[in-house]
């Protein structure tokens, strides 16, 4: 049996579970369990440069001139980059850019295209 968390207003560590409610019998205050349990599962919510989510397969556009290392050129603002596919590193973004390749881009510099 895994101990339940304390309250989180009152830190009473008298709180019961009511369904998927957990219920602290001190202050009366009732939370979902069921947040915390999906955190753990540690799968990662992409979002983009407006806080919209992004998923595999998704096309977006550039929001900032981005300028490639060792004179590749600038993939200018607004350029499309259709059918994403989101990765587990710094740059979260794997694509291909017409005219530039195969590349990596920050979530934080594109925006969905909706
Ligand atoms: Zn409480």
């Amino acid at each position: 049996m895994s101990a339940l968390p304390p309250c989180p207003k009152c830190n009473s560590e008298f709180t019961y579970e009511d369904g998927t409610q957990l219920v602290c019998p001190e202050c009366a205050h009732e939370w979902s369990a069921t947040a915390a349990d999906a955190a753990d599962e540690g799968a990662r919510v992409y979002r983009d440069s407006v806080g919209n989510i992004l998923q595999d397969g998704d096309t977006v556009t550039v929001i900032k001139d981005l300028k490639l290392k060792g004179g590749g050129g600038t993939v200018k603002v607004g350029t499309k980059v259709k059918n994403i596919r989101l990765v587990d590193s710094d740059h979260d973004i794997d694509c291909k850019i017409d005219g530039f390749g195969a590349m990596s881009l920050k979530t934080e510099f594109v925006k969905k295209v909706v």
